[in-house]
């Protein structure tokens, strides 16, 4: 009987296909390898998901043999390869394309072995792959020989000048300099002028400065609890495989038949305790949940396993990574979006081989082939980030606790404002909660919240209605003691609307049902000229700075501000609005003895983030204004007020999980105040001051509002009460998008699921952004108490649109959204 290879290629199908292993490959074709096939007359590159020995159910002359073998060691660990077929199958997503999630970037090495095979003469597809390793970098530097004086002339002369000045350089960068850096390099390496030197590019800027090792502080109790309960439960993890490939040993089969379920979703018989072997860390912000984190990976690595942990955006969190550095060393990979690809591969193949054990990342890290797996960390565990919106659209936190699950190892969801869904998963008893109620640092406590009505305070000094007069006190307050201040807002931009003082026309973008932003942009004077008297908050088209951009949040469009409504024709465009741009100058203005600065998304390239908190917390900045970017977990000593701009901004989205995530804002912003010695204080201003998402983050009661939400949630059907799934159609033509989701509907409606009404069919309706980059949307939500009908009205959808619903629209199957926008 032949051996015969499962595989899955790159393409949109979710089903593997069936080659013959060739006689010579038998012993070394195994399944997590990548293999070249032939495609419909392409060659591609595909993953080997199973090898087995048995009788083809398709005529065996129809079956081709694989063309080569890439990786003589699988590229991905079994473990790994049997949690993304469950991932794909939870998604009802390719597996072609769930597996790229993965899979490293191609060695160069590699590539020369199959050409020397002669198997990249013919048409070939390496899908997307990327190429990396073998290459090394010249550099050139100048030696301590003089040379003879008068003998040297032209580019040789000018290049050892340029050394000289400079010291060393990359030759790629002399050479766009000079046309003859080469041979001026040669005559120069030959007098010994010039020493020439090969080697590696440098390393992620994480690993450029040396980490000095910490001294772990003894914990508080309730720290210390949290750290023995999951030292307990990675005690009782099965012990780990050993050998060189222990992930392999040591997974689980899973029963035939059983569908692919998250971690702690199995049924399991009443009263029946589950193994406390994945929890949820629920501590207040600066509670001192990263020392716990820091605890449990020691306990990990000790017993011999390997560790992950997620974090919702790294280039936000380089304190965290320097405290995992200082603790773990090297013995680290930092994976995220900012690495070249041989800095990720380099990273990736550390793991794989095991010569490092932990790795650190935002949403992708999920893939990392830590080996050994025995601990998954996700901190923040709320955020929106790890979910991913474009193409294989999972949850980083819901496939944790899968991974974890499958791989029998612990897991451990950390955060300050858990996410309803935790929550409920702990009111089942599928999550143990870990407390940790106070902050750690013995002096610091919860800052004080007042609440500002906007509707009762006027405008302070600086004549904008949204820097109330309590706002504007409390900075000159915090400004005449030295400390530091965080202003919140989360629109960017100058304005976020322009409106025609005439008739009354909202500016729109072309693409998209959305308005478009005026954003000012750099510009030399970076202050409003009058420091009293600031911008008023409809400035008219007049009073504009200069080279200003309209641009859509949604979209890639920036366009000239018009200078006429393009509706009516007059002249007398406003700028209406508060974003964080004008928030700045208005600040800069009103307070010109102050240091500001701003972080959001168009100030923060790859390294400005990282440069704008260092200067924060070096005391170089005094009012730091931004975005939710100045949420995240950073830890400043001397931040004493955080102000709130408009709560109220967030709150109002037509979905339902606005209030939650308001809420998360509102306590992790808030909880950047008074982290140490100082005491904080904490400023919302809104015009909602009874909204429960306002009213207990300012008196941090956030099991007060969990238990709220959730029973909101129980009335009005939503998760955690019920289970949801996304049907987004989108088209260019809104008659194809409108038909294609109305067929659907239909269908879902007709399926056994929807007949029996254990699946209800919400829609089809437009999306709340009815427009988006050119494309109009629509939706059907899907409903269900139970995940199994809901799979299965969505496994007759998935039959359908892979029929071919309509060819111009396009329908994305997104099961668990997050954005409902
Ligand atoms: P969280 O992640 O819960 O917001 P952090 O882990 O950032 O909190 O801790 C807040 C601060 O408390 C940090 O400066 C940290 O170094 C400090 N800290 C944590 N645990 C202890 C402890 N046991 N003793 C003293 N300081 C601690
Ligand atoms: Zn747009």
């Amino acid at each position: 009987m032949p051996l015969l290879a499962d595989v899955a290629v790159p393409v949109p199908l979710s089903q593997a296909f069936t080659y013959e292993v060739p006689a010579a490959l038998a012993g070394e074709v195994r399944p997590g390898a990548r293999v070249l096939c032939e495609f419909h007359r392409r060659k591609l590159l595909g993953v080997v998901l199973a090898v087995s020995e048995r009788s083809a159910a398709i005529d065996p002359s129809k079956i081709k043999p694989l063309a080569a073998l890439v990786d003589a060691r699988p590229a991905l660990p079994a473990e790994l390869l049997a949690f993304l077929q469950e991932l794909a199958a939870y998604y009802f997503a390719p597996i072609g394309e769930v597996l790229r999630l993965a899979l490293p970037a191609i060695e160069r090495e590699q590539v020369r072995a199959l050409k020397a095979q002669g198997e990249l003469d013919g048409v070939l597809d390496l899908g997307r792959s990327k190429q990396v390793g073998g290459r090394k970098v010249a550099y050139a530097s100048a030696t301590d020989v003089v040379e003879e004086p008068g003998t040297l002339r032209g580019q040789a002369a000018a290049v050892l000048a340029l050394l000289r000045a400079n010291g060393e350089q990359p030759v790629a960068r002399i050479e766009e300099r000079f046309g003859n850096a080469r041979s001026a390099l040669k005559k120069l390496a030959e007098r010994n002028l010039v020493a020439l030197d090969e080697r590696e590019p440098p390393r992620d800027p994480f690993f450029r400065r040396a980490e000095e090792r910490d001294v772990p502080p003894e914990l508080n109790a309730a720290q210390a609890e949290a750290a023995a309960r999951i030292d307990a439960a990675l005690a009782a993890l099965a012990p780990s495989g050993g050998g060189e490939h222990p992930a392999i040993a040591q997974q689980e089969p899973r029963p035939a038949g059983q569908e692919p379920r998250p971690a702690g979703q199995e049924p399991r018989p009443a009263g029946q305790e589950p193994r406390p072997s994945a929890f949820l860390l629920f501590g207040v912000t600066g509670s001192g949940k990263t020392e716990v984190y820091l605890r449990a990976i020691k306990s990990c690595l000790d017993r011999g396993r390997g560790a992950l942990v997620m974090v919702p955006e790294i280039a936000l969190t380089p304190q965290l990574v320097a405290r995992f550095r200082a603790r773990f060393g090297d013995e680290l990979a930092v994976l995220h979006s900012g690495l070249s690809d041989a800095d990720r591969h380099a990273m990736w193949a550390s793991l794989h081989v095991g010569k490092v054990r932990v790795a650190i990342g935002a949403r992708s890290a999920l893939f990392a082939p830590v080996p050994d797996l025995g601990l998954i960390l996700v901190d923040e565990e709320h955020d929106g980030s790890f979910k991913q919106e474009e193409g294989v659209r999972y949850h980083a936190r819901d496939m944790a606790l899968l991974r974890a699950h499958r791989a029998g190892a612990v897991c451990v969801l950390g955060s300050a404002t858990p996410s309803i869904e935790s929550v409920a998963l702990v009111r089942r008893g599928k999550l143990a909660e870990l407390r940790l109620p106070d902050r750690a640092h013995r002096e610091a406590s919860l800052p004080e919240v007042s609440l500002v009505d906007l509707r009762r305070f006027r405008a302070g000094p600086s004549g904008d209605p949204l820097i109330s007069l309590p706002l504007h006190r409390a900075l000159e307050k915090t400004l005449a003691a030295k400390e530091q201040a965080i202003l919140f807002l989360n629109r960017r931009g100058f304005a976020p609307s322009v409106v025609c003082g005439s008739c009354g026309t909202l500016t729109t973008c072309d693409a998209c049902s959305v308005a478009l932003t005026y954003h000012r942009g750099r510009r030399r004077d970076a202050r409003p000229p009058s420091p009293g008297g600031a911008p008023a908050p409809a400035a008219p088209l007049d009073e504009r700075p200069e080279g200003g951009r309209l641009r859509c949040h949604y979209c890639d469009y920036a366009g000239p501000l018009p200078d006429r409504c393009g509706a009516c024709g007059a002249r007398n465009l406003l700028l209406e609005g508060l974003g964080t741009e004008r928030l700045e100058a208005t600040i800069a203005g009103s307070f010109p003895e102050a240091r500001v600065a701003r972080l959001d998304r168009d100030v923060a390239g790859k390294d400005r983030s990282q440069a704008i908190l260092a200067r924060m917390r070096e005391g170089k900045i005094d009012i730091l204004v931004g975005t939710q970017m100045v949420t995240k977990g950073h830890d400043l000593p001397n931040v004493t007020l955080v102000g709130v701009v408009n709560a109220d901004a967030a709150l109002g989205l037509p979905d339902f999980r606005a209030a939650e995530r308001g809420f998360q804002l509102l306590v992790q912003v808030a909880g950047r105040a008074g982290r140490r010695d100082r005491p904080g204080r904490v400023l919302i201003q809104t015009r909602n001051p009874e909204h429960p998402a306002i009213a207990f983050a300012a008196a941090h009661d956030v099991p007060g509002f969990l238990e709220r939400e959730i029973r909101d949630r129980e009335e009005v059907g939503y998760p955690p009460a019920t289970r949801l799934a996304l049907l987004r159609i989108d088209a260019v033509d809104e008659s194809v998008g409108r038909g294609a989701a109305a067929k659907l509907a239909a269908h879902a409606r007709t399926c056994p699921e929807g007949v029996s009404r254990r699946v209800e069919v919400l829609g089809p309706s437009a999306a709340p952004i009815a427009r988006l980059r050119g494309r109009y949307r629509f939706r059907v939500l899907l409903r269900a108490r139970d995940r199994g009908p809901l799979r299965g009205a969505l496994a007759a959808l998935a039959g359908l649109i892979r029929d071919g619903l309509d060819r111009n629209a396009r329908v994305i199957i997104d099961v668990d959204p997050v954005a409902m926008l």
